[in-house]
């Protein structure tokens, strides 16, 4: 049944290999990121009828208004966020799971919240297929963070609140670093890496991006846009 892991057409290890070598031409430098960019199936993070898009350097639609970022947004998080080498991430908006998928094949332990349930029940049956295991999700609010798992040595936002949300900052380990998008919904946003020394967060502005904005609150069923 899943032809598309024997790699077959669009979804071969080949444009795999594409991607991956656009990503370093893009300026990614780590080899991990490569790497995980190389061996994941972004095809199977979207829907059927836009697989044969799934290698392609654009977000895609993943239902219900939301968006997987463009391959060289996750690459760039990722990169940033690993330069302090985290052990357990927190990742605030699972959406289709690749960017889940990407963290997960790279540091020891992933905890993902999620506030929309049909996506977070789609991401976990991709994880599964995968067989990554280090991965464990919430249905929930972001802004709350996940305080029973903290703190993280690092911590990735998918979505853009209008300002960085007090709760991550608290539950960053010393050392570590929340990277996310800031900024109101419709604009442009500002992606930052926020790293903290003790009581001191040194905050660096990184690159302008899109990202759909960070919403309060949780939603229990489907709703189709
Ligand atoms: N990294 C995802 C990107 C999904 S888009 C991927 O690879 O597909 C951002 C996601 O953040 C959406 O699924 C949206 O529902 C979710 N989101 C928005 N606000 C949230 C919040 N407060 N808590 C948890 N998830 C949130």
């Amino acid at each position: 049944m899943r032809a598309e892991f024997l790699g077959i057409g669009m979804t071969s290890q080949r444009t795999r290999e594409r991607l991956a070598a656009r990503m370093a031409e893009l300026g990614i430098r780590n080899r991990q990121v490569l790497n995980a960019i190389r061996s994941l199936p972004r095809h199977i993070f979207v829907d059927e009828a836009l697989a044969s898009r799934a290698y392609e350097e654009t977000s895609l639609p993943i239902g219900n208004g939301q968006t997987l970022s463009q391959p060289f947004v996750v690459a760039r998080m990722t990169e940033i966020l690993l330069e302090v080498s985290p052990r357990r991430v927190l990742e605030v908006g699972t959406g289709s799971g690749y960017q889940t998928a990407v963290l997960a094949s790279l540091v020891e332990k992933v905890y993902s919240i999620e506030r929309i349930a049909t996506l977070q029940a789609l991401a976990r049956g991709r994880l599964w297929d995968l067989k990554l295991n280090n991965v464990t999700l919430k249905h929930g609010d972001g802004y709350a963070g996940w305080p029973e798992h903290a703190p993280f040595h690092g911590i990735l936002v998918a979505a853009a609140p209008p300002e960085v949300p007090q709760a991550l900052l608290q539950q960053l380990a010393d050392g570590g670093r929340l990277v996310l998008p800031v900024g109101v919904s419709g604009g442009q946003q500002q992606l930052y890496s926020i790293t903290r020394r003790g009581d001191t967060f040194i905050q660096q502005a990184l690159d302008k991006v899109t990202f759909v904005p960070m919403l309060g609150g949780t939603q229990s069923s489907g709703g189709f846009r």
